[in-house]
């Protein structure tokens, strides 16, 4: 699946897609693309689309923010590998494992392990100042 987007607005809205489409079924989105591709604004269409009335901002120093949603027994983990360095503190194993977790990853290139099957690849890229692509595969 491929999206072309002119505003944060519209990424948004492709991530409400997306979310709606996925979630129910999928365990891990990984996000890739370069600073300020877009990546954490995609977050805050996805969290929204769950009801998560959270502010979702990027967890560059606190790494992992987990948000609760709503009416269901879920809980997205908001992760950023931005400034990782030990993987092994992350207990991204754990969260896995746990049938309750989704997990949403933010710079996922940084992410060298074997992930489940259900995965879902995002990746975003920057055409010009507005306009991004905006790449789904699993
Ligand atoms: P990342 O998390 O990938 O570093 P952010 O979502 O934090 O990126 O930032 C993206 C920046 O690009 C924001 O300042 C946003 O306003 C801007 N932007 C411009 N056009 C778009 C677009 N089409 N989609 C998403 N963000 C856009
Ligand atoms: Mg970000």
């Amino acid at each position: 699946m491929f999206f072309k987007t002119k505003s944060p607005e519209e990424t948004k809205k492709i991530a409400d897609t997306i979310a709606k489409r996925f979630f129910a079924k999928e365990k891990i989105f990984l996000l890739s693309g370069e600073l300020g591709a877009g990546k954490t604004t995609f977050i805050q269409g996805f969290a929204k689309a769950l009801g998560i009335k959270d502010k979702i901002i990027s967890p560059t120093f606190v790494l992992i923010r987990q948000h609760k949603v709503p009416k269901i027994k879920k809980v997205l983990f908001h992760i950023d590998l931005y400034r990782i360095e030990n993987f092994e503190n992350l207990g991204l194993n754990d969260l896995i494992a746990d049938e309750n977790a989704v997990l949403i990853i933010e710079w996922a290139e940084k992410l060298h392990m074997q992930l489940p099957k259900n995965t879902v690849k995002i990746n975003i890229t920057k055409i010009s100042e507005k306009e991004r692509g905006i790449k789904v595969s699993y």
